[in-house]
C-alpha cells in the first residue's frame, strides 16, 4: 500500500501529514516556479530534471520504507535520459500507484489520449498558469485514494492491448514487446485503419528531439509483425501503404 496516511489516523484533515510532491522538469525556471508554487501552498517539494533520476527516487524511496516517499508526481514530458510517458509506464508496470500529473509543451489529443492510458492521471499542457497546476495537485491528492479507475483496453481482432499494465495478448498468448514497440502499437491501436508517415510515427513514439531516419520505423514494424502477424511476409494488421507509410487493420 502507498497511502500517505498512517493507518493509525483517524483525523480527517486537521492532522494531515505534508503531502510530498515530485517534481520532475528539465527547464530550470519552470521547474522552481512549480516548486515554489506548491510550496507556498503547503507542501513539500522534491524536484529533479530528468526521467532515470524520477524512477530512483520513486523505486528507492519505495523499497527502503514499504510506502512511498511521495504522494504525487509532476511529470514533464519532454525529458532527457528516459522520457515522460516512458516514466509513466514503468511506474505503472511496477504497479506504482502514485498520482501522476503531466506536464506537456505538445497539446494534441494524440499526446493527451497517449498520457492518460499509459497511466497518468490528469495532464496540463504548457504554459499554464500556476494556480491552475496547484489546483490540479489538489485535486488528485484529494481523490487518490478513492479512486480505481476503470483498466483501458484496447482491442482489434486477435490482439488485446492492457497500457496500464504493458501487456499485450496475441491471440490469446502474451507476447514480449519493448517500449518503442509497444508505443507503436498502442498507437496503431487507438487510431486503426489512419495511415502514418515514417515521420509522423517518428514524431510520436521517438519524439521529435529524435536524430536519426526513418529506417527506423521500418526496422520496428517489422519486429512487430513479427510478433504479431500470423505470416509477416503478408501481414494483416499492420498494412504498408505504398508511397504513404503504414496503416493498423
Ligand atoms: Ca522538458
Amino acid at each position: 500500500m502507498y497511502t500517505s496516511e498512517a493507518s493509525h489516523s483517524s483525523a480527517k484533515g486537521d492532522i494531515q501529514t505534508t503531502n510530498r510532491i515530485l517534481v520532475v522538469e528539465d527547464e530550470e525556471l519552470i521547474k522552481d516556479m512549480i516548486a515554489l508554487a506548491l510550496e507556498e501552498e503547503g507542501y513539500e517539494a522534491i524536484t529533479v530534471t530528468d526521467g532515470r533520476t524520477a524512477l530512483e527516487y520513486l523505486t528507492s524511496s519505495e523499497s527502503n520504507s514499504g510506502e512511498t516517499a511521495f504522494d504525487l508526481l509532476v511529470l514533464d514530458l519532454m525529458l532527457p535520459q528516459i522520457n515522460g510517458l516512458d516514466v509513466c509506464r514503468l511506474l505503472r508496470y511496477q504497479g506504482n500507484p502514485i498520482p501522476i500529473l503531466i506536464l506537456s509543451a505538445k497539446g494534441s489529443e494524440t499526446d493527451r489520449v497517449l498520457g492518460l492510458e499509459v497511466g497518468a492521471d490528469d495532464y496540463l499542457t504548457k504554459p499554464f498558469s500556476m494556480r491552475e497546476l496547484v489546483a490540479r495537485c489538489r485535486a488528485l491528492l484529494r481523490r487518490q485514494r478513492f479512486t480505481t479507475a476503470p483498466e483501458p483496453v484496447l482491442e482489434y481482432k486477435d490482439i488485446t492491448m492492457y497500457p496500464r499494465e504493458c501487456r499485450v495478448l496475441v491471440r490469446s498468448e502474451e507476447v514480449n514487446l519493448s517500449p518503442k514497440e509497444f508505443r507503436l502499437l498502442e498507437l496503431f491501436m487507438s487510431y486503426t485503419r489512419r495511415v502514418w508517415s515514417r515521420e509522423q510515427l517518428l514524431d510520436q513514439v521517438w519524439g521529435p528531439d529524435f536524430v536519426g531516419d526513418s529506417k527506423t520505423v521500418d526496422v520496428h514494424i517489422r519486429w512487430l509483425r513479427e510478433k504479431l502477424e500470423l505470416d509477416p511476409s503478408h501481414p494483416e494488421y499492420i498494412v504498408t501503404i505504398r508511397g504513404f507509410g503504414y496503416r493498423f487493420g
